[in-house]
């Protein structure tokens, strides 16, 4: 990028929009479509209408009452103990359990990212079934693999970014054991076309697929997939079903041999070392997990910088941009640029700044030269996922459990 510089954004919504495309040629994929407005004021709707009780009853079939609240918890517009207290106070302990269980789940990717930094970009363990390591198709990419069911997946992909679930599980089971494709790549791939793209959640699920971060692989068979869309692709799908089978013989045809693979590290890339600014000046860094005008940072009597750094997210769907301008419009006393955050900090005099802290070592190495103040986030848990016995969900949920639903679910 040739110069960093402010950018101001329209209160319109429409015009912000239109303004972004603009200001972000390269940026990939469609607009961000009108069901998804960006900001707390929209995820607070969103949450007033979560139904905690239909949730916990079809939360796994395709058109279930799931929360859509990911990319509101993805960039900080709300706090999984906001969400968590809300639905609590609204149905109680035993109703609310299966939702919150869900909610531990993105605490429990994103304390593992705390822990491991760089490294759950690597494979975590050891894989426990023999893994490709496939280029991406292009008829994925295309959004052609000629399946129905896969095709819908990479559509609301491309259209929404938003993909349910069951459904991301089934997607990435079919890319990762049936086609064969290395799953860093599959993973970096569908990430940057996600709304909600969160290294943590996407990057651990994948391995959580594959088995690099499991006891076994996931996969699924064609009535498991036919249960929960409800028949909605199978009915009318004249194509030869490859998941049209018993799980024992699925397993014998996706994994023939027992030739597994070693831990693969994969690379990663790092900001490069700069020296410590010279200036003076204290200011508060808002980065991506923290767009919230109640984010205590916000409070600060400083001056306070967001930037759409080039080499932090480049690979950042168009949607995705807009969506985060849509979070920003909401915290006017943000300055918001478009650069390099570094030439950014260093031409607005900053020597020192303050932000969020955050498991993204990419943007603790981009701020290193303005020796930073991370003040911790809200913790959901109070888990400790070094622990040997916590390393698998179910038992972080058994520890946890009783701290955020008070013990007794009944
Ligand atoms: C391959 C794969 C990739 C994924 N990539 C992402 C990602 O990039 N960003 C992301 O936020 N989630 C990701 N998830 C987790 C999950 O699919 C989404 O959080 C969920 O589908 C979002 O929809 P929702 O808000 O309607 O979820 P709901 O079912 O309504 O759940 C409420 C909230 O709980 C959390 N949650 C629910 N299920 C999970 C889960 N399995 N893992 C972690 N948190 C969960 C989310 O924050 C979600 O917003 C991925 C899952 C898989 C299998």
């Amino acid at each position: 990028m040739a110069s960093s510089f402010k950018l101001i954004l329209p209160s319109d919504r429409m015009e912000r929009l239109q303004y972004i495309r603009r200001m972000f040629p390269q940026a990939k994929g469609r607009n961000l479509i009108e069901t998804w407005q960006g900001g707390r004021k929209q995820a607070l709707t969103r949450l007033s209408e979560v139904d905690a009780v239909t949730y916990g009853r079809n939360r796994n079939f395709i058109n279930g009452a799931v929360t859509r609240l990911s990319p509101y918890l993805r960039y900080g517009c709300l706090t999984l103990q906001e969400v968590s207290d809300n639905v609590l106070h609204r149905f109680g302990k035993q109703q609310s359990a299966r939702l919150i269980s869900e909610l531990a789940y993105r605490d429990y990717w994103r304390q593992n990212w705390y822990r491991h930094g760089n490294a759950i970009f690597s494979d975590m363990e050891d894989a426990k079934v023999p893994l490709g390591e496939n280029l991406l198709p292009a008829y994925i990419s295309q959004g052609i693999t000629g399946l129905p069911c896969m095709d819908e997946v990479i559509r609301s992909l491309f259209n929404e970014g938003y993909v349910h679930n069951h459904a991301r599980m089934w997607f990435a089971a079919y890319v990762v054991h049936w086609l064969k494709v290395d799953w860093r790549k599959a993973a970096d791939w569908f990430e940057s076309h996600l709304l909600d793209g969160d290294i943590a959640s996407n990057h651990l699920s994948w391995q959580w697929v594959a088995s690099t971060f499991s006891s076994k692989p996931y996969y699924f068979n064609k009535q498991s997939l036919a249960r929960f869309t409800g028949e909605k692709f199978c009915a009318s799908c004249r194509v030869s079903c490859p998941f049209d089978d018993d799980y024992e013989t699925l397993s014998k045809n996706l994994f023939p041999n027992v030739q597994t693979r070693t831990k693969k590290v994969y690379p990663i890339k790092m900001p490069e070392k700069m020296a410590i600014s010279q200036h003076s000046s204290v200011s508060v860094y808002i980065h991506d997990e923290m767009l919230s005008p109640t984010n205590p940072l916000t409070k600060l009597a400083m001056p306070k910088f967001f930037v759409f750094d080039e080499e932090m997210y480049d690979e950042w769907p168009l949607k995705r941009i807009q969506f985060i301008a849509d979070c920003l419009s909401e915290m006017p006393e943000v300055e918001v640029w478009l650069g390099d955050t570094r030439s950014v900090l260093l031409e607005n005099g900053v020597g020192q700044v303050i932000s969020q802290n955050t498991p993204n070592l990419q943007i603790k190495s981009m701020l290193s030269p303005f020796n930073p103040i991370w003040q911790e986030e809200e913790k959901f848990t109070k888990a400790d996922v070094s622990l040997k016995r916590l390393e698998r969900f179910s038992r972080y949920w058994e520890k946890v459990q009783p701290d955020i639903l008070g013990g007794d679910t009944e």
